[in-house]
C-alpha cells in the first residue's frame, strides 16, 4: 500500500469525506514531495498536491502517486485551492487542528464558500509512525552517520577544547559526509551540561567536566538523534555513580521497549530505577520520542503518553540527571520496535569514557 492509499483508508474508517494536508512534514511524508510549501487534498478515492511555480518540476518528479497542480502569480493559492477542491466536487473538508492558525482558518473560512471546513487530528500523524523498510533504511543510515560522527570527535576532546569547537567538528563532519545536521547539535560541559538542551559556547573544557554530546544527521529526508556524556581527564566516583545509574535506566527502558508495551509504563520504569540513587527527581523531560523524517516525529514516552508499542515505530531512549553547579548525564539511543523487542540502531558504546 501507498502511503497515500494508507491515507484514504483511515479517511475512510473515520468517515471523513476529506482531509487537507497543510503540515510540511505530512506532505512529505503523503507525497514524497520536499519542497518549502504545499497542500495536499486527499478524499478517500483521489488526491492532489497543490504548491506553487517554484516547484513545478520538483514536485512532479518527487509525487508519483498524485497528481500536482502548481499555480503562480497573480493567483493567489487560496483561490487556486478553492478552485481544485470544487473540481474534485469537495462540500466538507477537515484541517489540521494542530497545524491550521487562527488567520488561516478565518481566510479559509471566507473564501471556501460552499464546503464546510471542520476541526481534525491529521490522520498522518498516528500513520507515519509506523515505518517502512524503505524508511527505515534511511533513518539507519542516519544513525551509521551519527555513530562516525561521535567516533570523529572521541579524539578531538582534551582539555582547553571550547564547546564551539566540537559544534564546529559535527558539523563539517556531516557536511564532508554529503549529510547534515538534523538539528543543531548540542554541546555542553562542566556545570553546562545539568542544560539538557543548553546551546555551545566559548566554555573550554577542564578535567573533571561531564560533557555531553547530543548530535543527529539527516540522511535523505530522515534524520537520527543520539546523545553520549563522557568525562574529560578523570572520572569521580559521583561521575560513575550518575552514570551507572542513568545507564542502567536506559538499558531497562530498552528492554522494556516491546510490542504491547505502554509508552507511559516504560517511561515510569526508567523513573523507578533512576529512584534507587534518589535521581528521578533531577529526570525532567520525557523518556522518549518517535523519530523519523522529523527529530521529534509523533509519539512520546512519556507520564502523559498512552501509547501503544508496535512493530515498526522508531523509539529514541533518553533518561537523563541534570544536576544544577555539578554537571547532567543523558544517554540517548535510537530503536527500532520489531516483533519480538527492539533493535538498537545507534551502535556506539554506551560505557562511560574518560577521554
Ligand atoms: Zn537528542
Ligand atoms: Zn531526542
Amino acid at each position: 500500500m501507498t502511503n497515500l492509499q494508507r491515507m484514504q483508508q483511515a479517511l475512510r474508517d473515520a468517515q471523513s469525506p476529506a482531509f487537507l494536508v497543510s503540515s510540511l512534514s505530512s506532505v512529505q511524508w503523503l507525497t514524497g514531495f520536499t519542497g518549502s510549501a504545499g497542500i495536499a487534498i486527499v478524499t478517500p478515492d483521489a488526491g492532489v498536491l497543490v504548491t506553487d511555480s517554484r516547484y513545478t518540476l520538483q514536485a512532479a518528479e518527487q509525487c508519483a502517486d498524485m497528481p500536482v497542480r502548481t499555480f503562480s502569480n497573480p493567483t493567489p493559492q487560496n483561490d487556486f485551492l478553492y478552485e481544485q477542491m470544487k473540481r474534485m466536487g469537495i462540500t466538507r473538508i477537515g484541517y489540521d487542528e494542530e497545524n491550521v492558525t487562527v488567520a488561516g482558518l478565518r481566510r479559509w473560512s471566507e473564501k471556501f464558500e460552499g464546503i464546510e471546513l471542520f476541526p481534525m487530528q491529521d490522520p498522518v500523524a498516528t500513520l507515519r509512525m509506523v515505518k517502512s523498510a524503505e524508511e527505515v533504511r534511511r533513518i539507519r543510515e542516519a544513525c551509521r552517520l551519527a555513530d562516525a560522527c561521535l567516533e570523529h570527535l572521541i579524539p578531538l576532546i582534551r582539555p582547553g577544547v571550547t564547546e564551539y569547537d566540537l559544534l564546529i567538528e559535527v558539523e563539517v563532519f556531516l557536511r564532508r559526509q554529503g549529510s547534515e545536521t538534523a538539528f543543531p547539535a548540542i554541546v555542553v560541559s562542566g556545570e553546562r551540561s545539568a542544560r539538557p538542551h543548553g546551546r555551545p559556547g566559548q566554555k573550554r573544557l577542564e578535567v573533571g567536566d561531564f560533557v555531553t554530546f547530543d548530535i543527529g544527521a539527516r540522511f535523505e529526508e530522515y534524520c537520527s538523534d543520539i546523545t553520549r556524556t563522557v568525562v574529560v581527564g578523570e572520572a569521580s566516583e559521583r561521575h560513575r555513580e550518575i552514570y551507572a545509574q542513568v545507564l542502567k535506566a536506559q538499558t531497562a527502558a530498552l528492554d522494556a521497549l516491546k510490542p504491547g508495551a505502554n509508552g507511559r509504563d516504560v517511561d515510569a520504569l526508567a523513573r523507578r530505577i533512576l529512584d534507587e540513587k534518589g535521581l528521578a527527581q533531577f529526570f525532567g523531560h520525557g523518556l522518549g520520542h518517535g523519530l523519523g523524517a522529523l527529530v521529534h516525529d509523533s509519539g512520546r514516552l512519556s507520564p502523559s503518553s498512552d501509547q501503544p508499542i508496535e512493530p515498526g515505530q522508531v523509539w529514541t531512549v533518553e533518561p537523563g540527571v541534570y544536576l544544577e553547579g555539578f554537571g547532567g548525564v543523558r544517554i540517548e539511543d535510537d530503536a527500532l520496535v520489531t516483533e519480538a523487542g527492539v533493535e538498537i540502531l545507534t551502535h556506539f558504546t554506551r560505557e562511560l569514557l574518560v577521554v
